[in-house]
């Protein structure tokens, strides 16, 4: 069990998760919250369930690689 609560090291998607962090004090909750970073080179903390459960898987730069590629599929199919 304590390994699997334990994320140090683990990839995620895009994310490496660096080390265990104290819950950040805006933040509501029981959840373990993790250092982790990015292919991009960005650090964050994030939530572990999100982690585990896939809901997490880049600092954003993931979603905004694939809108760029739908932007410019979309200019291919226009013939631009
Ligand atoms: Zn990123």
């Amino acid at each position: 069990m304590s390994r699997l609560n334990d994320l140090t090291g683990q990839r995620f998607g895009r994310w490496t998760v660096l080390e265990r962090r104290p819950k950040p004090p805006y933040m509501t909750g029981t959840d373990a919250w993790w250092l982790a970073r990015c292919e991009c080179g960005k650090e964050r903390l994030v939530r572990g369930t999100l982690l585990v459960h896939g809901r997490s898987q880049s600092c954003g730069c993931l979603r905004s690689d694939r809108i760029r590629e739908s932007f410019q599929k979309k200019r291919l199919e226009r013939g631009a």
